[in-house]
């Protein structure tokens, strides 16, 4: 079939999205999903394809497409620059301070093997960076102000299950909506990460742990809770499971800038997402179609979002696209 051929590496949270993100989109066909687990303890479940990543040399010629859908800690610094090398790729590496390294060596791998791999895409990094880049470009005289939230930070949450007494828990980071009112209405505060942000943890202790302990143990945790106001609320393994199972999350992205003689001009883009793997998979399959179309036209090398139009993203043609939105 004339269909995108698509192949999903790892099967996560963001993995099952890709699944369900490639069914809402008629262009798009899964070839299958490439684990590193072995492929049988999957089953069929959902019905789907199970094979294992050493499988993949076998279809080089199958798959347009590879998302890769690893973890930025360690799958993907290793899975961009290998898979690069044979299948042009998307993934959403989020360790921002080190995206410049991993665009370097993805981009050799993609140069080498003439195909394209989009690093770094999702929403933030992605679709948030896009919205920086405008306002910024538009407005060249202004202050620019990322929030996130309110929603699941997994590395907060990791953090504080690994507190000696911790049974379970969530962290939810919480933007402060007090400031935001404040820069839409036009102030351009100097904030320090105190006053930007608040962090909720909902935590369940083993039986017999001094909650006290646990509470002073996660509010003075450096990096992670130290400078942010942080509260500790103590619930029931059955409360987290009914309450706190999902992957909500969000933020806004705001300019605040000024124009002529202190006219002012504010720019905001936000985000209300109930599953924030599920949205990030929608992006990333979005972003497959423009890296397969920008290959056949002869395009190679690492791309970010800001390397990539648009209308590369959208399965109607040009001519659609100038009749229906511009
Ligand atoms: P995840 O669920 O931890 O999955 C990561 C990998 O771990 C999977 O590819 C899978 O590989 C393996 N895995 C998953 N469940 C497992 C299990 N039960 N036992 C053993 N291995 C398991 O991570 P995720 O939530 O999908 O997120 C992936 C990455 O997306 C994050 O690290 C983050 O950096 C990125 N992200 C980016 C954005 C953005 O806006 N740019 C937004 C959200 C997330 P195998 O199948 O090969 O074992």
């Amino acid at each position: 079939s004339a269909a995108i051929k698509i192949g999903i590496v790892g099967y996560g949270n963001l993995g099952r999205g890709v699944v369900s993100a490639i069914g809402q989109n008629p262009d798009m066909e899964l070839v299958g999903v490439f684990t590193r687990r072995e492929p049988a303890s999957f089953g069929s479940e959902g019905g789907l394809t199970f094979l294992h990543v050493s499988d993949l040399e076998g279809y080089k010629d199958r798959i347009d497409v590879l998302i890769l859908c690893g973890g930025s800690a360690t799958d993907l610094p290793e899975q961009g620059p290998f898979f690069s090398k044979s299948f042009n790729t998307v993934d959403s590496f989020d360790t921002h301070a080190k995206i410049p390294e991993y665009f370097e060596q993805v981009n050799d791998s993609a140069l080498t093997a003439g195909k394209v791999a989009v690093i770094s895409t999702g929403w933030d990094p992605g679709l948030f960076s896009i919205n920086r880049l405008m306002a910024e470009s538009i407005l060249s005289e202004g202050t620019d102000y990322t929030f996130w939230g309110k929603g699941v930070s997994q590395g907060h949450s990791d953090a504080i299950r690994r507190v000696q007494g911790v049974k379970g828990g969530v962290q939810y980071t919480v933007p402060v909506n007090e400031v935001i009112d404040q820069i839409r209405q036009g102030q351009t505060p100097e904030l320090s990460t105190r006053q930007k942000h608040l962090r909720q943890c909902f935590v369940v202790a083993q039986e017999g742990a001094d909650q006290e302990q646990i509470r002073q143990e996660i509010v003075s945790m450096p990096n992670y809770f130290s400078d942010y106001d942080t509260t500790v609320t103590f619930i029931s393994e059955e409360e987290l499971r009914r309450d706190h199972s999902q992957m909500p999350h969000g933020g806004f992205v705001i300019r605040s800038g000024v124009t002529g003689t202190n006219t002012r001009q504010i720019i905001e883009y936000s985000l209300k997402l109930e599953s924030n793997p599920e949205f990030t998979a929608s992006v990333l399959v979005a972003y497959a179609r423009a890296a397969y179309r920008l290959n056949k036209e002869g395009a190679s090398g690492a791309k970010t979002v800001f390397d990539i139009a648009p209308g590369y993203l959208s399965p109607k043609s040009a001519a659609q696209l100038r009749k229906e939105l511009l």
